[in-house]
């Protein structure tokens, strides 16, 4: 075993200077002949059979807790990690262990609340309704009840009376969050107060509706406590949640009749609250279970030993001890992943470890690499696995002296022990059949069928490419990209081009057996494109000419990938296919398709059968392209029913991407196809990459949710992985776990970088444990858990009716807060409802995923756009169904032209809107323009250069010109700023009210009643309550 490896390494402080230099911080990235030829295989994925040493018996033999690295006393915001701040580990440094060990005690002083204050906050701030003030208790069962029930807030009786400590100081002081005041009060608007929703109950139809009738019996079972309280709640103006007196309720008069909509918890106060409190800060991650800020926050992370939350984030920060308690409360234990995703230039990017040829240094049971959670013990010569608790020798090679409190003396000058991210640079023993990977390519697939010529669409991509292909992704500090490219055009036969930079004239192949696909050239197929820039520009003028005059309107589809693969195959590399296709493949081939869009099935036992793809030859594709790393990306430009549920399972399985552009005309969507072609093929993104994700004893990952593959229960297969791909994850326990040592998880990516390197991306994250949940949903995160429950039940619409899906989902929502309820918040009156802090917005989102296209199940819906729903949302992360739950709706009426921010957003209802305003609403998907009937004629003339509202089109409009006049300018500085910040490019529509285009529009009104069923946020939330007391009950 060589040592140059470990030797020759500097410092990883050298790795600096933004993204470059990237690769030089830790040795020199081996040159191909670095591999480790004679080290013994370890296979990536090999089962955990190795040498199995007896787990450590004694945790005498343990050294202290290292004391939490610092990196000085000034956090560093710019990446830097300049050589010096690396302070010699001191003894008087409080000792913070970022990695379990040490009782919690021991490093609750830094930021972690104390538990009594954060206790009593989280007591204060939880949410407290009264309901039904005049309602029989038996109301529950009769939802459709005459008597409209009567909504005051009230004061929080529970919030003097935290459970598990005493009561702190005046919960005024502590920053309950004040009434949610960012609008004007608004005309009273018909708040449909005829009492919570029940199938049928004002709604047009029964089978949207969402609610189960009664909730299913299983979750009953263990509430026998009887809550029976006071039936009043003291009704009270001060709204939720801030401005509550300390004391118990009063009463004060009888109850009001109208429950003042900004009493009920408040997303876009949360926000606003959180970033209040945390925006702008450096998010140290060096404390165990600590909860990040929220997704929409703004700071900045240093890693200390935890993944930045941009990489892992989790449903909540604290896991019950036991299955049982998990049990009990229902929460799901899930975190999401998002291995790639960008990271700001303000912090580090991931350091790249080279043990040269010995390879990333692993636990010898389960596997596991070197990371903070390793302990070493035995005066450096041996680590204990901080997963699988494994005895490990520590190779000579990587030998080094401990400290007296036990940490290696290299420990900060080692990303692997002092970090929650970095990379490893792989040895061949992580290369398919031993040999370095080639750099992968990307193949330009055009349909060019009679729609695509006629729409334009083929000389478009043709020309984009012509320069897009200028800006393919490269390794950093290389010159130029190492990807190849190629080229295929198509429509019941597929034309292949040989554009080999020694040939004038590029050359057509063409395939008409499109039965037994195979690639007619390898040479001369893909190539370099600065090399053959000059025949490929050629060959992209002469397309659209080739097909300008065809009448050919049918085409193939399976055949179309299957070449693709057997390209990749032939040329042994990874890639992605980027497929331009327009219509249904009628052809005959394999793959065919045919229409059975049939929305007769809605509602049915069988509407699930609308989303099951065709099985058969697309699962076999899948696995193909899987097998050879070969990611695809679907653009879609339908004129109708295509069968997006088929054709976009090979795409969602291989890490790829669905785009769909519906009656693609070029002044309509020409931009926003443009724009996301761009960001794809720009993006950062690994190829030929599996995963495995290792836990701690006492749990396990069980399942797997995102554009992935599972050929076993363990490994998540991914053609390829870009920065805006996600894998939720699920965990359950085998065994109990215990608060001393957390909950530890371990993501390991291994893949093929875009310059053809194989490389390992480590995460790591440390969790609390403990045995009051309490704890557990103190730590709660909301986004990340509907983004776990988005997924989950988009799954399993696949083979379960909508109807018990929908239901699954509100008794589970009825069902953690009724535990909560139960064993965590102090006794108050049942009907008061009562929500923890951190998941006190939690009900609203849930009523937003109900109401998504994909589960709302109304007949009005296109089945494609349903399909296609579903596989967006399965690849997203946190950010990205944190906003197409809870759109942003912005006021841009009242903004100040002069500030560079972005206006705070307002609830997500109708009653916000303002007929003399202007709204900007976006979802990450879609953005809207609103207009407001009585919008002022000077805003008008500013931003469309016409004198009044009635001179614009009642046509929804998709463009704004650009104006010299700060009002344009602002409005173009605000949605170029939200575009930056999304992962794919949002059409902009904009609608004037009352037209009949504002109803695409309303949808988005996610507190509203939902324009294709679903009730509205208040309806929910009354259900929701009533659930909650029958469970108590
Ligand atoms: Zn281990």
């Amino acid at each position: 075993m060589s040592q140059q490896g470990y030797v020759a390494a500097p410092p990883y402080s050298q790795a600096q200077a933004g993204m470059g230099g990237y690769s030089t911080g830790f040795g020199n990235p081996p040159p191909q002949s670095h591999y480790g030829y004679g080290s013994p295989p370890q296979g990536y994925s090999a089962p955990p059979t190795g040498v199995l040493k007896p787990p450590a018996s004694s945790p005498s033999g343990m050294p202290p807790p290292p004391v939490s690295s610092q990196y000085g006393a000034n956090i560093q915001q710019n990446g830097a990690h300049p050589h010096s701040s690396f302070p010699p580990p001191v003894a008087s440094a409080p000792s913070m262990s970022p990695y379990g060990q040490p009782p919690q005690g021991a490093f609750h002083s830094m930021a972690q609340v104390p538990p009594p204050t954060q206790q009593l906050s989280n007591q204060m701030s939880a949410m407290n309704i009264g309901g039904y003030g005049q309602r029989p208790m038996q109301g529950p069962q009769s939802p459709s009840s005459s008597a409209a029930p009567q909504y005051q807030t009230s004061p929080p009786p529970a919030m003097g009376h935290p459970p598990l400590s005493p009561p702190g100081p005046q919960p005024s002081s502590l920053g309950s969050p004040p009434p949610m005041a960012t609008m004007g009060p608004m005309a009273g608007p018909p708040m449909g107060m005829s009492g919570p929703p029940g199938p049928g109950v004002n709604q047009p139809q029964l089978g949207p509706q969402g609610y189960p009738q009664q909730p299913g019996s299983p979750i009953a079972g263990p509430y026998g406590a009887q809550m029976a309280g006071p039936q009043m709640a003291g009704p009270q103006s001060g709204a939720f949640p801030g401005g509550f007196p300390g004391g118990p309720a009063q009463m004060a008069g009888p109850p009001q009749k109208k429950l003042d909509p900004d009493s009920i918890p408040s997303t876009t106060q949360m926000i606003e609250d959180d970033q209040a409190k945390r925006g702008g800060q450096v998010y140290v991650t060096n404390i165990r279970g600590q909860v990040p800020p929220l997704v929409t926050t703004d700071f900045t992370v240093q890693d200390q030993g935890n993944a930045s939350p941009r990489f892992m984030r989790c449903t909540t920060y604290s896991f019950p001890c036991t299955a049982d308690l998990a049990k009990q409360c229902k929460v799901p234990l899930a975190a999401i992943l998002k291995p790639f995703a960008t990271v700001p230039k303000n912090e580090t990017p991931l350091y790249i470890v080279n043990h040269g040829e010995a390879g990333p240094i692993r636990c010898n049971r389960c596997k596991a690499y070197m990371c903070p959670y390793m302990q070493f013990i035995d005066g450096g010569r041996r680590y204990q696995c901080g997963f699988c608790s494994c005895v490990n020798e520590v190779p000579v090679q990587y030998f080094q002296h401990l400290d007296h409190m036990g940490r290696r003396m290299d420990m900060y000058e080692r990303p692997e022990l002092s970090l929650g991210s970095y990379e490893y640079i792989a040895t061949l023993d992580y290369c398919k059949n031993n040999k370095p990977p080639n750099p992968p390519a990307y193949i330009f697939m055009i349909d060019v069928s009679y729609n695509n010529i006629k729409s334009g669409l083929v000389k478009l991509i043709c020309e984009e490419l012509k320069t897009l292909l200028d800006r393919l992704p490269k390794e950093e500090g290389a010159e130029t990209s190492a990807m190849k490219v190629g080229f295929v055009t198509y429509n019941k036969i597929l034309h292949f081009y040989n554009v080999k930079s020694a040939l004038a004239q590029p050359q057509m192949m063409v395939v008409s057996d499109v039965a037994e696909m195979f690639v007619p050239l390898l040479d001369g197929f893909l190539v370099n494109f600065q090399e053959s820039r000059a025949v490929i520009n050629n060959l992209l003028d002469q397309i659209p000419d080739m097909f300008a005059d065809t009448n050919e309107s049918e085409t193939v589809f399976a055949p179309v990938i299957q070449a693709g693969v057997e390209a990749l195959k032939a040329a042994e590399c990874s890639g992605k296919l980027f497929i331009f296709h327009s219509s249904i493949p009628t052809a005959e081939a394999p793959g065919k398709l045919k229409n059975r869009d049939d929305r007769k099935l809605v509602g049915t036992e069988k509407e699930k059968t609308l989303f099951q793809p065709q099985r058969g030859v697309y699962e076999q594709l899948a696995k193909d392209c899987v097998a050879q790393g070969c990611c695809v990306d679907l653009f879609l430009f339908p004129n109708q029913y295509v069968d997006v549920a088929t054709m976009g399972d090979v795409p969602s399985h291989t890490g790829g991407s669905v785009y769909k552009y519906s009656n693609f005309q070029m002044e309509v969507n020409g931009q926003q196809f443009l724009s996301d072609l761009r960001k794809d093929v720009e993006k950062s993104i690994g190829f030929d990459a599996i995963m495995r994700v290792r836990t701690g004893t006492g749990f396990r990952a069980t399942d797997f949710f995102g554009a992935i593959y599972m050929n076993n229960t363990t490994d998540v297969e991914m053609a390829a992985v870009d920065c805006d791909k996600a894998v939720t994850v699920e965990f359950k326990h085998d065994d109990s776990l215990s608060e001393e040592s957390g909950a530890v998880m371990q993501c390991a990516l291994l893949y093929t970088t875009i310059g053809g390197q194989r490389r390992l991306r480590i995460h790591n994250l440390s969790l609390n444990c403990s045995s009051q949940l309490s704890e557990l949903y103190k730590s709660c995160e909301t986004d990340a858990l509907i983004n776990f429950f988005a997924k989950s039940a988009y799954r399993a619409m696949l083979n379960q009716p909508l109807k018990v899906v929908r239901e699954i989902l509100v008794n589970q929502t009825a069902h953690m807060l009724a535990c909560y309820r139960k064993n965590c918040a102090s006794p108050s009156a049942a009907s008061q409802l009562i929500l923890p802090d951190a998941m006190k917005v939690f009900p609203v989102y849930m009523n937003s995923l109900l109401k998504t296209p994909s589960l709302v199940g109304s007949t009005e819906l296109s089945t494609d756009d349903r399909a296609f729903h579903r596989f967006l949302v399965n690849s997203m992360g946190v950010e990205e169904t944190q906003v197409l739950l809870y759109p942003r709706l912005i006021p841009l009426h009242t903004m100040d032209v002069s500030s560079e921010a972005i206006p705070a957003p307002v609830r997500c209802s109708e009653e916000r809107l303002n007929e003399s305003g202007m709204f900007l609403l976006e979802n990450g998907l879609l953005m809207f323009l609103w207009l407001g009937q009585a919008c002022p004629p000077d805003l008008i003339q500013n931003l469309f250069n016409v004198p009044s509202l009635g001179h614009l089109s009642s046509e929804v409009q998709t463009s704004l010109p650009v104006l010299d006049n700060a009002h344009s300018k602002k409005i173009h500085s605000i949605i170029s700023s939200i575009s930056q910040q999304r992962a794919s490019s949002m059409k902009l529509l904009i609608v004037k009210q009352k037209d009949r285009s504002e109803t695409l529009f309303r949808q988005h009104l996610v507190e509203d009643k939902g324009l294709h069923g679903g009730a509205s946020y208040m309806d929910f939330l009354c259900y929701v309550h009533r659930e909650i007391r029958q469970l108590l009950t």
